[in-house]
């Protein structure tokens, strides 16, 4: 049934109306926006009656990105955001005098290359070092293990450990990076639809034939199982050492609703193996050099290079529609701005349910949406510390990037347990953590002494059974410290400030619905085309000339750019405009 909040109902999710809505949008677009006319001649002729071809709501790095294709496109566009500052939840921000922290996203690994090469982000700055180790697991007995960036040193570490796993690692590993590279195309281009008739379907259908050439029926049953499948029950079957099942668990399931033994968390192991960074590498984790902010500051820079007027502390109150199409915004303080075309940045309940007239939507599309699963099951706790953690165990010769992260979770056992806890609305006594000390790799983020300890707080409830919040703001963050200390008993009495980021700041500071790091929960029934919601994958929306370009829409969340590149090339097909860049053209 569906539960009051906000005076919004939460409904399971419904299939909007079946009317192949996208096909009837990519008509009706066609003929507001003149794509029977020749090349774009309608578009500019009809733009000299907007102040904007363009208006992208929110400077998260998806509306950034969206933005800088567009400017570079040649459309007029604004990007209005409600914060002081651009980024959202990719940022870095000072959390004491001097001392700066990627206070939300803090490892970059998706980031999509081609977005990185087509803006020439390295030349506003970008630089992103390779973590190594990948990631790092502590273990309450002291052993540490590393995942090293280097394939083989990895091998050798879980030899140590057990040499039928090592042995395992290699087949496992080489299997999983061939299935993800199926999967990778699908990034940067829209899914196929499900609702599509004549020659568009069978364009889409030979386009995913084309990117499955090859694949055998035994890698169609293990992409099967690792789209529906649990972590938990895969690493069961393959690796017999608990602590190597671990080090699996600590790079997955992170910002999902779900115990590492519900269906559909297997998903991350492909996921996290899409090729990123500068140099496409397979599995690529990164520290971003000025913290993650680094990457919307070079976006940001990159889209006003091509023309684009970036407004902050301007927070849209409405999307204004007329006769079921889009006409610009309006502004909390009362200035309306108007565009021929409206992208979306929120996450899709922000938009739908808050930003557009309810009488603007389809009842059952409106329904669908609310239906979206938020409810973001995390926190995040950032530290200014007087000395870096001294974790037990860590060898005496481990390099400061080796000392600069190191994940918190005991077991599978222990995670699961964790979120059973949260997901009945209460904030598990012991927490699952991961850790990054990013002064080690980063001497810009605080003053010689100081060091910034970022950590993620995995499985904590958005609904709270009893109190509130505001209430248990502390306690969380007393919690996250007990908890590393631990394993690093200095901590507790070197810190020098924290800032305790609850699920309700996540939504009431970063704009996030419910908290969900990701516009929606990365489950398979909210994937693919499937998302936001089945029918409208592929960026468009009920109301013409409105888009929806952010985390919310396909691929997801994550600090990837793919949405927002993605929205901005439907946009521009739909307006007709060629760019050399469309994976599509
Ligand atoms: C704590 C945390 C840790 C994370 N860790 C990682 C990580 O390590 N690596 C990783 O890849 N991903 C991570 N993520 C996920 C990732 O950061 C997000 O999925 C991604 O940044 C979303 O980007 P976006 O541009 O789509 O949306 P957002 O970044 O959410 O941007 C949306 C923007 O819209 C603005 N906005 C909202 N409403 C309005 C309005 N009415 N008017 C104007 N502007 C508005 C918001 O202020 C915001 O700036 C993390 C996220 C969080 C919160």
């Amino acid at each position: 049934m569906g539960k009051e909040k906000d005076g919004v109902a939460h409904y399971p999710l419904v299939i909007p109306s079946r009317r192949q809505p996208q096909a009837r949008a990519r008509e009706e677009s066609a003929f507001v926006f003149g794509w029977r006319s020749a090349s774009g001649l309608r578009l500019n002729a009809m733009s000299r009656s907007y102040q904007f071809d363009a208006i992208v709501i929110g400077a998260g790095h998806n509306g950034l990105t969206a933005a800088a294709y567009l400017g570079g496109a040649g459309l007029s566009t604004l990007v209005l955001e409600r914060r002081e500052i651009v980024g959202g939840c990719c940022v870095t921000e000072e959390i004491a005098p001097g001392c700066r922290a990627s206070t939300t996203s803090y490892i970059a690994s998706m980031l999509r290359p081609e977005v990185i090469r087509d803006l020439q982000l390295a030349s506003y700055g970008l630089r992103m070092v390779p973590c190594d180790p990948a990631l790092q697991v502590p273990f309450p007995d002291g052993q540490v293990i590393p995942w090293w960036a280097d394939r083989e040193r990895t091998i050798n570490e879980l030899r140590k450990i057990s040499s039928k796993d090592a042995q395992t690692f290699v087949r496992v590993d080489d299997q999983l990076k061939k299935l993800a590279r199926y999967l990778q195309p699908f990034f940067l281009e829209p899914p196929p639809e499900i609702e599509m008739d004549g020659i568009h379907s069978w364009w889409n259908l030979l386009r995913v034939g084309k990117r499955f050439r090859g694949i055998t029926n035994t890698e169609i049953a293990q992409l099967i199982s690792f789209l529906t499948g649990s972590l938990g029950d895969f690493l069961d079957r393959n690796y017999e050492s608990e602590k190597i099942k671990t080090l699996f668990l600590a790079n997955n399931v992170y910002g999902k609703h779900g115990g590492p033994y519900d269906p559909g968390t297997a998903l991350g192991l492909l996921f996290h193996l899409l090729s990123g960074g500068e140099h496409e590498l397979q599995g690529f984790y990164g520290h971003v050099i000025g913290g993650m902010g680094a990457i919307t500051q070079a976006l940001a820079a990159a889209a006003r290079k091509r023309g684009v007027e970036i407004r902050t502390s301007a927070p849209v109150a409405r999307i204004d529609v007329r006769d079921g199409r889009v006409r610009g915004v309006v502004l909390e303080d009362g200035t309306e701005i108007s565009a021929r075309v409206v992208l979306s940045n929120t996450d899709p309940k922000r938009t739908f349910l808050g930003l557009v007239d309810k009488n603007e939507l389809p009842e059952d599309f409106r329904r669908a949406v609310s239906g979206i699963k938020m409810n973001g099951p995390c926190a995040k706790v950032n530290m200014v510390l007087a000395e870096e953690p001294k974790i037990n165990g860590m060898p005496r010769d481990a390099s400061p990037a080796q000392r600069a992260l190191f994940t918190l979770v005991p077991s599978l056992e222990f995670a699961e347990r964790c979120y059973d806890i949260a997901k009945f609305g209460d904030i598990p006594e012991e927490l699952w953590v991961d850790c990054v000390v990013a002064s080690n790799v980063d001497d810009t983020l605080a003053p010689k002494g100081r060091h910034i300890m970022t950590c993620f707080v995995q499985y904590v409830p958005y609904f709270l059974r009893s109190g509130t919040w505001d209430e248990n703001r502390e306690l969380l963050g007393d919690r996250v410290i007990k908890k590393i200390a631990e394993y690093a008993p200095n901590v507790p009495r070197a810190v020098v400030a924290r800032q305790v980021l609850t699920p309700l700041d996540l939504e009431r500071i970063y704009g996030l619905t419910e908290g969900n790091i990701f516009h929606g929960d990365l489950t398979l029934e909210q994937l693919f085309f499937m998302r936001p919601v089945p029918g409208w994958s592929q960026y468009r929306t009920p109301i013409l000339g409105l888009y929806l370009c952010g985390a919310g829409a396909h691929p997801g969340g994550g600090v990837t750019s793919a949405p927002g590149h993605n929205a901005a090339f439907q946009v521009l097909r739909d307006l007709r405009r060629h760019h050399p860049k469309d994976p599509r053209a």
